[in-house]
C-alpha cells in the first residue's frame, strides 16, 4: 500500500518509522511518503494560511499550496487514483469498519490540516473527481491532523496482509465483525500464574479450549455491556449464540420485537 501525507510538520510523522508501521515500511509492505506543504508556497515566508472570509477567529489554510501539493502527489501515481483522507472533527467517525474499508485501498493520501482547517474549495475540487473522505477520530478537537493520521495509519496498517506476525490476531480484536460481532475484547492474562496474590482465572489454565472460549466470550459480553452499551444495542441478536443470549439476559439485556437489544427493565414500549 502507498501512503502520501502532506503536512506543515513532516517531523510529526517520525513515529511512522517505529514499531509495526516502521517494520512494514522496512519490509516493503508500506510505501510512506511525507511531503512538506510549505515546499509548495512561493512567497518568502512560505505562507500557508490567511484570515477567514466572513470574519471570525483563527486562520484558514490557503487553497493554492494544497492544490499544488496534491497535484504533484497525484501526478506521481502509476495510473491508479488514491482515496484522499481529510482529517477533520466534522468528518465521518473513524471506526474499525472504516479502517477495514481503507485497508483495501492501494493508495491513500492524507491531508492533515492546522489552524481552522483547509479552504473548502480544495475538498470540493478533488471531491469532484476522486474519492475524498472527511474523517474524524473522535468527538474532540486537536490542534492539527497529524496525530489523527498516525492513529489512522496504525489502525489501517495492522490490517494489511503480512503486517501482524499472526494473521488471526485482529480476528478477536474489539470491534471486529464476524466472530466478535462488534463487541469489545475481554481481559487478557499472561505468566506468572500468581502476581501480588492475584491469580489468573482458573479456567484459563484448565487447558479446556471450549470452556476458555466460552469464558472469553462471556467476559467480552460483560465488558461491552458495562463500557459500551451502545454496541450491545447495535448488536444483531442473530449473530449471537444461545449462551451469548443467556449471558446478556443475566446482565439485563434482551432482544425486543424490533430485533434490537434493550435493557429488559428499561425497554420503552411504543
Ligand atoms: N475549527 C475546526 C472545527 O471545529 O471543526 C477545528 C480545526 S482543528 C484546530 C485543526 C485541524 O486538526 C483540523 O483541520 C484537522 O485536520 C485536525 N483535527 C482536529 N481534531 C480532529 C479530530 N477529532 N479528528 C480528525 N482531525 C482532527
Amino acid at each position: 500500500m502507498r501512503l502520501d501525507i502532506v503536512t506543515i510538520f513532516p517531523e510529526y510523522l517520525e513515529p511512522l518509522n517505529v514499531s509495526l508501521v516502521g517494520k512494514a515500511r522496512a519490509a516493503g509492505r508500506l510505501d510512506v511518503r511525507v511531503h512538506d506543504l510549505r515546499a509548495f508556497t512561493h512567497d518568502r515566508h512560505h505562507t500557508v494560511d490567511d484570515t477567514p472570509y466572513g470574519g471570525g477567529p483563527g486562520m484558514v489554510m490557503k487553497p493554492e499550496p494544497w492544490g499544488e501539493a496534491l497535484d504533484a502527489v497525484l501526478a506521481s501515481g502509476a495510473g491508479d487514483d488514491p482515496v484522499i483522507v481529510v482529517p477533520t472533527p466534522s468528518g465521518r467517525p473513524f471506526t474499525q469498519e472504516l479502517a477495514q474499508e481503507l485497508s483495501a485501498a492501494r493508495w491513500l493520501v492524507f491531508t492533515p490540516a492546522r489552524y481552522e482547517g483547509i479552504d473548502r474549495r480544495v475538498i470540493e475540487e478533488y471531491g469532484a473527481r476522486l474519492d475524498v473522505r472527511e474523517v474524524s477520530i473522535g468527538d474532540y478537537v486537536l490542534a492539527g491532523g497529524e496525530a489523527p493520521v498516525l492513529v489512522m495509519v496504525e489502525a489501517i496498517a495492522r490490517l494489511l496482509p503480512g503486517v501482524l506476525g499472526n494473521a488471526d490476531s485482529h480476528r478477536d480484536d474489539s470491534f471486529a465483525p464476524g466472530a466478535m460481532a462488534g463487541l469489545l475484547e475481554g481481559p487478557v492474562h499472561t505468566k506468572p500464574p500468581e502476581w501480588r496474590g492475584r491469580t489468573v482465572p482458573e479456567v484459563l489454565i484448565s487447558g479446556h479450549h471450549g470452556r476458555i472460549a466460552r469464558w472469553r466470550r462471556d467476559e467480552a459480553l460483560r465488558r461491552t455491556a458495562a463500557n459500551r452499551p451502545d454496541l450491545i444495542e447495535r448488536c444483531d441478536p442473530a449473530a449471537l449464540d444461545r449462551h451469548d443470549l443467556a449471558t446478556l439476559a443475566e446482565l439485563g439485556w434482551e432482544p425486543g420485537e424490533d430485533g434490537r437489544f434493550g435493557r429488559a427493565s428499561g425497554r420503552v414500549e411504543e
